[in-house]
C-alpha cells in the first residue's frame, strides 16, 4: 500500500492542494462529472459477494499507522467499497425512497463541503442561516399558506422559528414531539415546566399515569424510536389496527377517549401523509377534528409524501395538512435532495420556543442562531441544496416530477391488474404500491375457498414472494422489496407482499414491463409455484 511521508509538509499538503490530474482521485472526479450514470454502471458491480465476505475487508480495528498517499487509497475505496455499493440510480431500483439525484447536486456538494458552514450559530454560517430559514419559510408556505405579512413578521424573527432543519425524517418527527410534550407539561404554579423538571415531576404534578401518542399500524418506526427517546415509552404508542391501511378517526376517538378515562393524557395524534409501505394517506382533516376533540396535539408526519403539495392535480389528497401543530417533510425524499436533508414545520412560530436552549458561548439570548432550538448541535449546510432545488425546478418543475411518479405507479398497476398470474394488493394514492405474484387459478380458487385452505395457500404464496424477492435481487437486474400487510381482501391476516416506490423519474414502462416478466420468470421456475399449480393444497381437490 503506497504509504506516504510522516511530516507536517505533507499534512499541509492534503489540507491545501488538489490530486495532480491524472491521479486516481481526479480520474474518479473526473468520471463523475463526464458521466454519473456511466461511472456507476462501471464501478458499482453487482457482484453475488456475501456481506461476509464484505466484511473480511473492513476487520481491521486497529487505526492505522502511517498516512497513506491519497490516490492509492482512493484506488483501495474503488475496490473495496464503490464496487460493493448499491446502484440506486438504477432506473431498476424500484424498491425504495432512495433514489437517482440530479446531476447538479454533485458540484454543489463541493460548493457546501468547500466552505464547511457550521449552521449552529451565525458566527459559524453567516449567510447560511437567513437561507435556511427562508426554505423553512417557503416550505411553511406550501403547507400552511399564511399571508404575506405572517412571513415578513416571522420569517427572520430571533424569537421565532417556523421550522427546524434537520438531518431527516427521524429528527423531524423526535422535534415535533418534543415541542409538543414540553408545550403539554409546561411551566405553572409550582412546577418549572419538564424541560426543567422532568417527566416524573410532571407526571405527579399533572396527576396523570402516562403521556400516549397515537397513530395507526402504517406509522413510521421512528415513532416508535421518539416516544422511547423522550421518556414517553413505547408502550404508550398507540398504534390502531388499519386494515383499510389509514387511521379511522372514529377509531381514534374511541381509543383516545379509552385512553384519558384511565388517567391517562393524549399527547399527540400523528397522521401519516403517505406511509412508507403502501403510500397511503390518513384522512387528515377528520383527524385534526379529533385531535382538537381530544385537546391534543396534531402532528402530520409527511417525510415522504410532503412533496405532493407541489402538485396542484394531487395536493387535495392531503387536505388538513394545514391543521396540523406539526409536519415533518424529507427533501431527501421526493424533493430529490442528498440525503440528510428533513425538516419539521411548525404552525405557531411562538411554539419552537419551549425547547430553545441557551449557553453562554454560543446560542446567546437575543442571536438568531439556529442552534437554539434545533435538537441537533454541529449541522452543514444542507439547505442549500434544499434553496437550489427549490429554485432549479420550481413549484411547476416539481408538480410535473410528482404527476409522473403517481402516473407511472397508476399504469404500473394497470399491468398487474392486466396479468392473469398477478394480484394487486394495495392500488397506489401516491407513487407507491403493493401486490403480489399469484397464479390465476389460485386467485379464483381464494374467492371460494374455506378459512383453512385460503390459509395454507396464503402461506405458500408468502413463501413464494420472499423467495422471488430474494431470487430477483441477487440476480442483480432489478430491485424490489417486500414487506408484510394486511389489507381489504385479506383483513384478519398479513400476507408478504412486493412494494414499489416510483421514485426515480427515468424509470421508463419498459423498466416495469420487464421486472413484471422477470418476476414471473422467477416465480414460475420455483417448486411452490408447481405444487401451487397442481393443486397440492387444494383441500377439495
Ligand atoms: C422516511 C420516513 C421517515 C423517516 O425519515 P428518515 O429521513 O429516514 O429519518 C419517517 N416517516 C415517514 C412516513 C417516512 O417515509
Amino acid at each position: 500500500m503506497g504509504e506516504a511521508q510522516v511530516s507536517l509538509r505533507h499534512l499541509y499538503r492534503v489540507f491545501t492542494k488538489p490530486e495532480h490530474q491524472d491521479s486516481k482521485l481526479a480520474q474518479i472526479e473526473q468520471h463523475l462529472s463526464d458521466n454519473i450514470l456511466d461511472f456507476l454502471s462501471q464501478h458499482v458491480v453487482t457482484k453475488k459477494t456475501s456481506l461476509e465476505e464484505i466484511e473480511q475487508d473492513f476487520s481491521d480495528s486497529k487505526v492505522p499507522e502511517s498516512p497513506e498517499f491519497v490516490s492509492s487509497h482512493a484506488e483501495s475505496l474503488l475496490d473495496k467499497l464503490v464496487a460493493h455499493s448499491v446502484n440506486t440510480y438504477s432506473p431498476t431500483f424500484i424498491g425504495h425512497m432512495t433514489s437517482a439525484l440530479p446531476y447538479f447536486h454533485l458540484p454543489l456538494s463541493k460548493l457546501m463541503v468547500g466552505l464547511n458552514q457550521n449552521l449552529v450559530k451565525i458566527e459559524t454560517s453567516k449567510a447560511f442561516t437567513p437561507l435556511e430559514r427562508q426554505v423553512l419559510g417557503m416550505m411553511h408556505n406550501l403547507v400552511y399558506d399564511n399571508d404575506e405579512s405572517f412571513y415578513q413578521r416571522y420569517l427572520h424573527s430571533a424569537r421565532h422559528a417556523l421550522g427546524a432543519f434537520c438531518s431527516g425524517g427521524t429528527i423531524a418527527n423526535i422535534t415535533a414531539l418534543w415541542v409538543a410534550r414540553n408545550k403539554a407539561l409546561g411551566a405553572q404554579k409550582g412546577f418549572a415546566g419538564v424541560a426543567k423538571e422532568g417527566l416524573a415531576s410532571a407526571y405527579r404534578h399533572y396527576g396523570i399515569n402516562n403521556l400516549g401518542v397515537m397513530c395507526s399500524k402504517r406509522g413510521h418506526y421512528s415513532l416508535s424510536k421518539a416516544v422511547d427517546a423522550l421518556g414517553i415509552g413505547r408502550q404508550q404508542l398507540l398504534a390502531l389496527p388499519c386494515p383499510t391501511q389509514t387511521l379511522q378517526p372514529e377509531d381514534a376517538l374511541k381509543a383516545g377517549k379509552a385512553y384519558q378515562e384511565e388517567g391517562n393524557r393524549l399527547l399527540a395524534i400523528v397522521g401519516v401523509g403517505g406511509t412508507t409501505e403502501t403510500g397511503h394517506i390518513d384522512p387528515l382533516d377528520e383527524l385534526a377534528d379529533v385531535a382538537s376533540e381530544l385537546g391534543c396535539w396534531f402532528h402530520v408526519d409527511a417525510a415522504w409524501g410532503g412533496a405532493t403539495l407541489f402538485s396542484k392535480k394531487h395536493r387535495h389528497k392531503l387536505k388538513g395538512i394545514e391543521r396540523a401543530d406539526s409536519v415533518t417533510i424529507d427533501a431527501h425524499k421526493q424533493m430529490y435532495v442528498p440525503m440528510g436533508a428533513g425538516m419539521a414545520l411548525f404552525k405557531d412560530p411562538e411554539n419552537a420556543n419551549v425547547v430553545r436552549h441557551h449557553a453562554q458561548y454560543i446560542l446567546r439570548e437575543g442571536s438568531k442562531d439556529l442552534g437554539a432550538t434545533t435538537l441537533e448541535g454541529s449541522r452543514n449546510g444542507m439547505a442549500m441544496m434544499v434553496y437550489s432545488s427549490l429554485h432549479i425546478f420550481g413549484r411547476r418543475g416539481y408538480e410535473l416530477l410528482i404527476d409522473q411518479s403517481i402516473e407511472k405507479a397508476k399504469t404500473f398497476a394497470d399491468m398487474i391488474n392486466r396479468h392473469p398470474d398477478f394480484e394487486l394488493i394495495t392500488a397506489p394514492t401516491l407513487s407507491l404500491l403493493t401486490y403480489r405474484v399469484c397464479p390465476a387459478a389460485i386467485q379464483a380458487r381464494l374467492q371460494v375457498a374455506a378459512e383453512q385452505e385460503v390459509n395454507t395457500l396464503n402461506q405458500t404464496l408468502d413463501r413464494l414472494i420472499v423467495n422471488v424477492q430474494k431470487l430477483q435481487r441477487e440476480a442483480g437486474k432489478s430491485f424490489v422489496s417486500r414487506t408484510r400487510l394486511e389489507s381489504p381482501g385479506y383483513p384478519d391476516r398479513s400476507v408478504t407482499v412486493f412494494r414499489v416506490v416510483l421514485a426515480n423519474p427515468l424509470t421508463t414502462h419498459h423498466d416495469l414491463a420487464a421486472i413484471l416478466a422477470e418476476q414471473h420468470m422467477i416465480a414460475s421456475g420455483t417448486e411452490d409455484w408447481r405444487d401451487l399449480e397442481d393443486g397440492k393444497y387444494s383441500l377439495t381437490a
